[in-house]
């Protein structure tokens, strides 16, 4: 019979506008399956889109197969030749479908019958949208005609097809349960070197959804005076909570509960769920509707930080509810759990953190991450995936988080379970070898290092101490900025850097000032939207643009440094003007207290951060104006190799193995050589055990380190002869393939 392709590319172009009338998407796909198969004389054409939250391809719509298996039958991508073809992004063409290995015989869909194979995938500039399938009982029935038209059908049916996908997928959000994980999986995610937990999964909805809180299958007491009680416990529990914090994170938790306390005493909140249960209603029903009305409101709000508080409010639904149930007093909170987010606010992970969650899984974010970062200061494992299969685990499912290897396990096997036993068991460090860490430590061949420690919570001073790190060679202050909801005063910052200096261990403290932007946002900010945070208003170019806020923190900085030794460091410096402009800042401030006659440090030394590839190119002239400089290689990395530190996407190519990375490594450490000045590193390499010798083959006998990693790096350090070390460099410094440098350090592992 006839082919008519021509016609049949005309046809499809109509289907589009037909779309734009009465047609549903379900009515439109089968118009399209129907003509395609008409035009083409096939036998049967289906149409397969790609549901991106479950990553499966459904079948939406066929002509010729079984039509009971339309909005049914899933494939994973790479499964059968369907899925191949959509995985591999590539035309799969069969003379006879059954022959090839990958064909899948699906029962009762009818497919035996055909031989023919051909599968286009459907392609909308990088997005990938589904599979459209045509089968034929004769042997070898498509030639290279029918697979140019195909072609040229798929990419003009790809814009109507995206915009299909995206109806699909509001529609399946909202009715379609999603097929939830209950066997055994593993999921890759990215490693934080934050440690190893066990607990069962707690899906928290992100902030701004409206997922309503719903009541568990347990008994609830039903009278007035168990609403008292339970309210009266939850007062208490967040009360504690609140002191608690404000014992252990002083710098960034003050009222970190006050939502929770407001609400909790606010009338128009528990005094209305007092009123319906007067008026008959049930204390679970007046507590879940009063807090679905608060969820509602404040996440349909417009303000982001009315947004911000709705984890706020299904917290306090959650404890209340858990208070008032009959059979367990569990305290509400996330002791045993292990919350699974899409993302979380600084603040929302202090008190998930607070209120005792064994660790976290997070989608998105990266090794270097701020939210990252904090998570290490409060001690919570936290590993970051772009797997969207997590938002599919179960609630309460058994799991276990590597976030020394990046690796989540759900329902782990016997197995994984034991080896994971002995491994977190093995990870503590033991009294005798925190007794045997050294306060001085030397390379093998007596030169001294100088190991400190990275502070980013008044709270890891513990660990600097514990560690015996020899000072702070960086304050992140940062953190008590982005907890709060305002700009904390300069009283409030100076009795923070007082406690930080007060309580350092060692004779040098650096005070990094603030380093907000990129993915540092502060909430109270958001006005500032940028395209390219990264390469926005951040760090140093914030604070000279906002002079106010610099004054008040170098005022800060500096009373807080009274009648000690105070280092005063910028992040983010990209010129020599920068450096010279925020100094003129600190000699105004300095001016400023003399003349007030407030007690302060007058003779501060002044830091700059080697961050951007530009503050490398004028290295010297940099380290002639400054008193010391740090060189933050989280940064470096990102800006040299134009990788975004917090993008999971590009991970694989944020590496500090880099050729370029090393070089201007070995540019930065000559410049300071060449004019005597003070150089250290705070960068997370600083704490690697492998880049710590090339460091050090570099001349730089200065690293500022997450404290805990100070044991190892000691011993590693001791093991280093800088001869040898500098011959290392030699070696690494020729090569130009990033290949060759990862290939040598995996040799010497
Ligand atoms: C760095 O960039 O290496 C650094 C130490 O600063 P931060 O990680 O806070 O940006
Ligand atoms: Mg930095």
């Amino acid at each position: 019979m006839k082919k008519d392709n021509v016609e049949l590319i005309c046809s499809i172009s109509e289907l589009a506008n037909l779309f734009k009338g009465k047609s549903n998407i379900q009515g439109f796909l089968s118009k399209v399956t129907a003509t395609v198969a008409d035009h083409m004389n096939c036998d049967s054409c289906s149409v397969f889109i790609h549901d991106d939250t479950a990553d499966e391809l459904i079948l939406e719509a066929t002509e010729g197969l079984n039509k009971k298996f339309t909005g049914k039958l899933r494939l994973k991508p790479g499964e059968g030749l369907t899925g191949m073809a959509f995985k591999e992004e590539r035309i799969i063409i069969e003379k006879e479908a059954t022959s090839n290995p990958l064909f899948r015989q699906i029962e009762g869909f009818g497919e035996e019958a055909y031989k023919s194979f051909l599968a286009i995938p459907i392609l909308s500039g990088l997005s990938k949208i589904g599979v459209l399938v045509l089968e034929h009982s004769e042997q070898d029935f498509f030639n290279s005609n029918d697979l140019m038209a195909m072609k040229a059908i798929a990419s003009q049916l790809a814009t109507t097809l995206e915009n299909v996908k995206l109806l699909i997928s509001v529609n399946e959000n909202t009715v379609i349960e999603k097929d939830k994980i209950t066997g055994t999986l593993h999921i890759k995610g990215i490693s934080t070197d934050s440690g190893i937990t066990t607990g069962k999964a707690f899906l928290m909805g992100d902030s701004q959804s409206t997922v309503f809180l719903t009541a568990e299958e347990i008994d609830y007491g039903k009278k007035l005076e168990d609403f008292e009680l339970s309210l009266s416990r939850t007062v208490h529990q967040v009360e504690d909570l609140q002191k608690q914090m404000e014992m252990e994170h002083s710098d960034v938790a003050s009222m970190i509960f006050s939502t929770h306390l407001l609400m909790l005493n606010d009338f128009n909140f528990s005094g209305e769920m007092h009123n319906q249960i007067i008026v008959g209603s049930s204390p679970v029903d007046a507590i879940i509707s009063i807090v679905n009305k608060y969820i509602s409101i404040f996440s349909e709000s417009e303000n982001p930080r009315m947004q911000e508080k709705v984890q706020d409010i299904k917290d306090l639904g959650h404890r209340l509810l858990r208070n008032l149930s009959t059979e367990v007093h569990e305290e509400g909170n996330y002791s045993g759990q292990i919350v699974v987010a899409r993302e979380l606010l600084p603040s929302e992970l202090i008190k998930i953190t607070a209120q005792e969650a064994e660790g976290l899984i997070l989608f998105g974010g990266g090794a270097t991450a701020h939210i990252t970062i904090l998570a290490k200061s409060l001690g919570v494992p936290v590993v970051f995936t772009d797997d969207r299969r997590i938002f599919d685990i179960v609630e309460n499912s058994p799991l276990i988080i590597d976030a020394n290897e990046g690796h989540i396990f759900i329902n782990p096997d016997k197995g994984t379970e034991r080896k994971y036993k002995r491994h977190s068991a093995g990870l503590k460090i033991s009294p005798e070898e925190i007794a045997g860490i050294r306060s001085r430590t030397r390379t093998k061949d007596g030169q001294a290092v100088k190991l400190l420690a990275n502070i980013n919570l008044l709270s890891d001073l513990k660990n600097a101490a514990l560690f015996k790190a020899e000072g702070v060679g960086l304050y992140r202050s940062e953190f008590p900025f982005i907890i709060r909801n305002n700009f904390p005063s300069e009283q409030e910052q100076y009795q923070i850097y007082k406690k930080l200096i007060d309580q350092s261990p060692g004779d040098e403290v650096t005070l990094r000032t603030l380093d907000i932007g990129g993915d540092k946002i502060l909430s109270y900010m958001r006005d500032i939207e940028e395209e390219n945070p990264f390469l926005g208003l951040r760090a140093i170019r914030f604070l000279l643009k906002n002079k106010r806020i610099f004054r008040t923190q170098l005022k800060a900085m500096l009373r807080a440094g009274a009648g000690r030794k105070l280092r005063i460091m910028f992040p983010l410096v990209s010129s020599l003007d920068d450096l010279l402009m925020a100094k003129e800042v600190v000699e105004q401030c300095l001016e400023k207290l003399k003349k007030a006659k407030i007690k302060h440090n007058s003779t501060p030394d002044i830091g700059v951060m080697i961050e951007l590839p530009s503050a490398v190119l004028v290295i010297e002239e940099i380290c002639r104006e400054a008193d010391f400089i740090s060189i933050g290689t989280n940064d470096l990395v990102q800006y040299l190799i134009g990788v975004d530190r917090s993008n999971d996407h590009v991970a694989w190519l944020y590496t500090a193995r880099h050729p370029s990375v090393l070089r201007a490594l070995k540019i930065i450490a000559d410049g300071a050589r060449e004019t005597d000045c003070d150089i250290s590193v705070c960068g997370n390499i600083a704490g690697d055990e492998q880049l710590i010798k090339i460091l050090i083959g570099l001349g730089i006998r200065k690293f500022s380190m997450n404290p805990v990693r100070i044991p190892l790096i000691q011993n590693v350090v001791e093991s280093i002869d800088t001869g040898e070390a500098e011959k290392t460099v030699e070696t690494l410094l020729k090569f130009g393939l990033v290949k060759e440098v990862k290939e040598y350090f995996e040799k010497y592992k």
